[in-house]
Formats: structure tokens, sequence, C-alpha cells
């Protein structure tokens, strides 16, 4: 038996025994609300609730799996004693209910678009309606679809979030309305749901349908949903929808709902705080509990997140505290250059590394380009690392071209990806492509003919698809078919890494083994986007944004790129909510280290398509914070950093004995982060001889070296 209380403390203990009824773990970061609902899986089984009754909603397949996992260990018997649970993202459980029945209005068999096969139709639609064509200005695909897809999750017509977000674009919004109206039709008619219609697709199954609604009731009886704070106003219908609001004067359904307000990072995407606000007034009877003691970080770690909270509009203020009261304070380095800080944060993982583990250790930025210099710096270094957040396995061309096949297998109406492979067919372009799957749609046989004559590697392609169609669904016989035809044009399109892409193929057809059914695993691959296939195996550094390290833990994180333009982004500068947005993100981003954080702000960052170093402005969120909460460090020309008014030391050297965090701060504010850049000259010119930053009345900023 699980001795509950001594793992617990009495609010989590409270939240894990209130199983009946709508409860609410309102919390800050590292205060166990994860770890609430793993012991509470674990209790709720052991009171007799059936594991295939519980739904738990998080943010990726994988949060799912590992809590399950970590309550499996807890009872003693490993997952297996919560098999039948069924665990993942909200897209996920939409799917699984879709497959069966599709959304009102969309056909029976129907795919999952990913985000290049929307702007594949997107464009295709907009060359038929023959829109934008001559005008550099009229919005670019990815722009409509963005807008679009804002515009739903935020459930705000196209103009207002046109109004809202791109002014210059609002001349263009009548245009943009009649274009995502077409493809909305588009969409309904060849079965191609994108990862907005399978919300909402969800939503108005549920609303048309009360037999699939009561069959869902039926089958879930309680319900947890991790991450709150990011549902957007969709996914919180649904789960009213599946759970009940229960009548005034009775209990709601049975719903744990766990967030912190102050780490809703997903704003930009339609996400609504006032989901986690509101969520009591909208849930009779709901037990609301807040956890207030941190046991992931430090003290000092604390000082420095709660620093950033205590400027933020945050709904509900949290001091968060640790009985951990030692430890480093955070450390602010300030590297002459990005590249240099690659180098820098380098070295200190090696150490780290050996003090703690690779895996242990994680360096977090705001977009997945920031690491390019450390990924070369820690790839010559020889230290082995994972990246999240950034291309997906799902997305390389070679995975995506095989899908395809399997694709068009179960979904002949599937457009872009019937145009992916008949574009690989030598001599066939667009416009072929078009006309073929415009006859198959049709069924003009005539046409068909005359193309494939002209063309017999697409009859051999057509045949392929039908012996495909024919044959059962199970998807590894289906790729080892697919490879086979697919292995010369393979070698002709990558002549140059084919055998390595054939490895990324063989991988592929290891993760199908464990499906029977190709429009299951077609789904997941799309909804789960592994990063990276896990056979690369061994304990590795994470390098992460920090969206993809949500709810995640290292005993060591360095957060890279803290200057104004990345970090907070240049958009975020513009607008009050997003600047507040990222202040958020910066939060979340600390909160995840448990030992050691150390945030960096290069002086200057190299702009590679310009071949240029420009100054950079730290991040006005480290001016805010007050000097108290970290210690700073500097680069020095001779690549030694030292200590703000401390001893010089090599980079990656054990750093000084853990200092305290002072009581008062020794010099002001305005000195802890004085202006990065060097002063630019504001005059076009530098006089004759001068040498240092200018701006060239061409070229912009820069440093000038040496005159020639
Ligand atoms: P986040 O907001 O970042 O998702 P969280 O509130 O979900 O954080 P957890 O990840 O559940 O926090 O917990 C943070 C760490 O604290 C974990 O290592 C967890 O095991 C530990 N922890 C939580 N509660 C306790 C407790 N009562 N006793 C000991 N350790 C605890
Ligand atoms: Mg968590």
């Amino acid at each position: 038996m699980i001795d509950y209380q001594s793992h617990l403390n009495p609010a989590q203990w409270e939240a894990v025994r209130t199983v009946d009824g709508p409860v609410l773990v309102l919390a800050g970061a590292g205060s166990g609300k994860t770890r609430t609902i793993v012991y509470r899986l674990a209790y709720m089984t052991q009171q007799g609730v059936p594991p295939q009754r519980i739904l738990l909603l998080t943010f990726t397949r994988k949060a799912a799996q590992e809590m399950l996992h970590r309550a499996g260990q807890l009872m003693g018997h490993g997952p297996a004693a919560l098999h039948g649970v069924q665990g993942g993202t909200f897209h996920a459980f939409a799917y699984s209910v879709l497959r069966r029945t599709p959304p009102p209005g969309f056909p029976d068999r129907c795919t999952l678009m990913d985000r290049s096969d929307a702007e594949t139709v997107m464009r295709e639609i907009k060359s038929t309606a023959g829109l934008g064509k001559g005008d550099r200005s009229f919005p670019k695909t990815g722009t409509i679809l963005d807008h679009y897809s804002k515009a739903r999750n935020k459930e705000l017509p196209l103009d207002e979030v046109v109004k809202q977000e791109s002014f210059h674009l609002i001349p263009y919004a009548g245009a943009m309305q009649q274009l995502c109206d077409a493809y909305a039709v588009f969409r309904r008619e060849k079965g191609l749901l994108d990862y907005d219609d399978l919300l909402f697709g969800l939503e108005s199954l549920f609303r048309h349908d009360p037999e699939t609604l009561a069959r869902c009731r039926e089958r879930f009886s309680h319900v947890m949903v991790d991450e709150y704070q990011d549902t957007n106003l969709v996914q919180d219908r649904l789960v009213t929808l599946l759970v009940g609001t229960g009548e005034p004067g009775s209990m709601g359904g049975n719903v744990m709902a766990v967030g912190d307000d102050a780490q809703s990072i997903y704003a930009f995407r339609g996400a609504n705080i006032s989901n986690i606000l509101t969520f009591p007034d909208r849930h009779h009877g709901t037990r609301l509990i807040k956890l207030e003691q941190n046991y992931r970080s430090t003290q000092p770690i604390l000082d420095l997140t709660n620093a950033i909270l205590s400027q933020a509009q945050a709904q509900f203020r949290k001091q968060l505290f640790s009985d951990r009261t030692d430890g480093p304070v955070p450390r602010l380095v300030r590297p002459l250059s990005d590249r240099t800080q690659a180098q820098i944060v380098c070295e200190e993982i090696i150490r780290q590394c050996a003090a703690y583990g690779p895996e242990q250790v994680a360096v977090l930025f705001r977009a997945g380009y920031h690491s390019y210099h450390l990924e070369v710096a820690l790839n010559r270094a020889g230290v082995r690392f994972r990246k999240y957040g950034g291309l997906k396995y799902t997305e390389a061309a070679h995975i995506k071209d095989a899908m395809a096949y399997l694709r068009v297998a179960v979904n002949p109406a599937d457009m872009p990806s019937m145009h992916r492979i008949l574009a690989q067919v030598e001599g066939i372009g667009p416009k072929t492509a078009a006309s073929l799957f415009n006859a198959l749609m049709a069924g003009d046989a005539k046409t068909v003919a005359k193309l494939t004559k002209k063309h017999p590697q697409a009859a051999d392609m057509l045949a392929l698809l039908d012996r495909l169609r024919a044959a059962p669904p199970r998807p590894v016989p289906l790729l080892e078919q697919i490879l086979e035809f697919y292995q010369p044009i393979l070698e002709r399109l990558h002549p140059d890494d084919h055998p390595r892409r054939r490895t990324g193929l063989e991988e592929l057809v290891q993760i199908a083994a464990g499906y029977e059914d190709a429009g299951q695993f077609l789904a997941d691959l799309h909804l789960e986007n592994p990063e990276q296939p896990e056979a690369e195996g061994g304990p590795a550094v994470c390098l992460s944004t920090i969206h993809s390290a949500k709810g995640l833990e290292w005993r060591a994180v360095h957060i890279i790129d803290l200057v104004e333009d990345r970090f907070p982004s240049r958009q975020a500068l513009l607008k009050a909510e997003d600047f507040e947005e990222e202040r958020r993100l910066l939060y979340v981003a600390c909160t995840r280290a448990r030992d050691e954080l150390s945030l960096y702000v290069p002086t200057s960052i190299y702009k590679r398509g310009q071949n240029i170093s420009e100054p950079a402005t730290a991040s006005p969120f480290l001016r805010e914070m007050g000097v108290h909460v970290f210690e700073e460090w500097r680069e020095g020309y001779n690549g030694m950093l030292s200590k703000w008014g401390g001893m010089a030391r090599e980079p990656g050297s054990t750093p000084a004995a853990p200092a305290k965090a002072q009581a008062s701060p020794p010099w002001q504010p305005s000195a802890a982060v004085p202006k990065a850049p060097p002063p630019v000259s504001q005059a076009a010119q530098p006089a004759p001889g001068d040498l240092g930053w200018c701006r060239h009345k061409v070229f912009g900023r820069g440093k000038l070296v040496q005159h020639l």
C-alpha cells in the first residue's frame, strides 16, 4: 500500500483523495501539481475506479506516458497496473473519437493534414481564385493560415484578428476571408482535417450526435487535465461537455484541472487564461486547492523567479518558497558575443555533465535557430545532445514522402499527398500533377490514360496505390511495398545522403510495428510529432525551446540569448499583452532549474546573412529584476570570465564557492545590466582613423576594426 501522507503534503493529499466532484489545483511552478496527478491516478485505481474509465489530458503524449509510468511504479506493478487509461493530448483524444465517427459534414474517410499540407492546399486555392497575382504585398500563404488559425482558436472574426495583429493587412482582410472560406469547403469535400478541425470537429460531433457524447461520458467517469492554463476556449468546452457541470445546487462532474496562471504561454495560439480562473464558477461545487511550497528549486533560484513575477500583471499573486535554502546564486553571464556564449555554455556543460550526468543539464532558448552556434560547439567537443522544438522527425522530406503514399492509400482525395508523390515522377510538374489528380477525382479515365501513357512511372505509382488499397490496412507490409517503390526515387532525389535517409525510413517501419491500422499510425505520427527517434538513445544534454520544456526539470539550466529582439522577440516589444506573455515564458524557463541556473546576455549578436555582428541590448526583464537575485560574470577580451567585482577565472573551471544572496545590493540596479552594447555612433560615417562601433550608410551598424 502506498503511504500517501508521507509522500505528499496535506494540500496535495486532499487533492488526491477528492475523487468525486470537480477539483481545481491552482499553484506555482514546481509545487507538485503533476506529482499530485500521478498519485491520484494510483489512488483512484486502488479505490476501484477502472483504469479504462480514466481520461488523462496532457500537453504531450510523452508527458501522459511518463505520468502513467510513474503511477505504475508507485503501485509496484509497472505501467501494466494502469493499462487502459487513455492518456494524451486533446488533439489525440479528439482523433480517437473522430476516426470512428467523422465530424458532421465530413466524408467517412478523412486524413489529417500537417502545416505544410495546409500550405499546399491554401496555395492551390489562392492560385485557383487568382487572388494576389502580381501584388507583392498580398499576404503570404503562411500568413493567411496563421491568422485563420488564430481567429478560430480565439473565436474572433478574421478581420478582427487582422486588425489586432497586422494593421498593414487590413486592406486584404476581405480577400483573406474569401480564401479561408474556400479552404473550409475544400477540407470538407476532400476529407482533410487540419489540427484545429480536430477540436471543433469533436465539439460539433458532441453537439449533433448525443449518442456519441453519451458513449464518451459513459466511457470516461473521471477526467484529469494538466497545464489547464494553456487550454483554449474549445478545449474548455470539450471538458465541460464530457463531464457536465452539474445543476446549480448539485455537484459538478468528476474532473480535476491543474495549472498555474503565471505559466500561461500559449495565448498566441488562442489559449485562454480565464479558463482556469473561472473554472470554479462553471463547475458547481469545485474544491479549490492551492499549493504553496516549491519542491523543485533552491531558494536563490526562487528569489529570482519571484522577482520576475513581481513585475507581472498576474491574477493570482504567488510567492514561492522552498526548504532548500542553500545553493548557488543564479549567474548572469555577459559573453562578448553569441559565438563566445556558445563556447562558455559548452564548457560549463562539460563540467555539469561530470557532476550531474548529461540528462540533468538543459539549455533553453526562445526560438529553435538560437542554438545554432551551441550545436556546433557541442558537436566539436563531442558532447551528446538531443534537441527539442526544432525540426520534427515527420517534417523531414523523405519521411513525408513515404507517409504521403500511405495517406493516399487511406484517403484517395488527399490532394497535398497526391501532389507530393506525383511530383516525384520525372517529367511531372505541379500542373500535370494537378490535372492527373483532378482527372482521378472526376473518374475521367481518358485523361488519366493519356497522362499515364506519357509518364509510365505515374502508371506504376497508381498501380502501387491500387495494391495498397486492396491490402489489409496493416502499416508495416504497406510501408515495405512503399519503400521498395520509393528507393530509386530516394536515390535520385538525394544522391548525397540517401543511405542516412534510408535509415530514417527503416526507423519509420519500426515505429509502425506497434500498429494494426494505417490510419491510426498516421494520426499518431502527426499528432505526437516524435522529435527524434528514441532509438538514438543514451543519456544526452537537452537543447530545447522554452515552449517544449513545459513541466520538465533539470539540475542545471542555461538560458541563452537574453537580449532584445530575441527574448523578448521583436514582435513582443510592440504589444503589452505579448510582452507579458514573454515574461511568463522567462518565468517558465527559470523555474525548470533545480540547482543551478545561468542566464546569458551576449553583448553582440552575429547576423549570418549580413556577415556582421550587431550590438545587443539586454532583455528588459533583466533590467527590472534587481541585482540582488543574481551574481554577474563578464567575459573579458582575453576570453576570461570575471565576476563583477570579483576574480577572473577560466570558463568551465569550478565556480567560486556559492555566494549567499545578499540582503542589500552593493551596487545600483542600473549598474547590474548596463546598456549592453558599446555606444553606437549615430554619425553616418566615423571620422577617419576612428575604430569601434558605427553606423554605415549602406551596411548599417557594425564594428570598424581596421582601416586598410
Ligand atoms: P510545473 O508547474 O513546472 O509543471 P509542478 O507543479 O507540476 O511544476 P511537479 O513537477 O509535480 O511540479 O513537482 C516538482 C518537483 O517537486 C518534482 O521533482 C516532484 O517530485 C517534487 N515534489 C513535489 N511535491 C513533493 C512532495 N510533497 N515531497 C517531495 N517532493 C515533491
Ligand atoms: Mg507540472
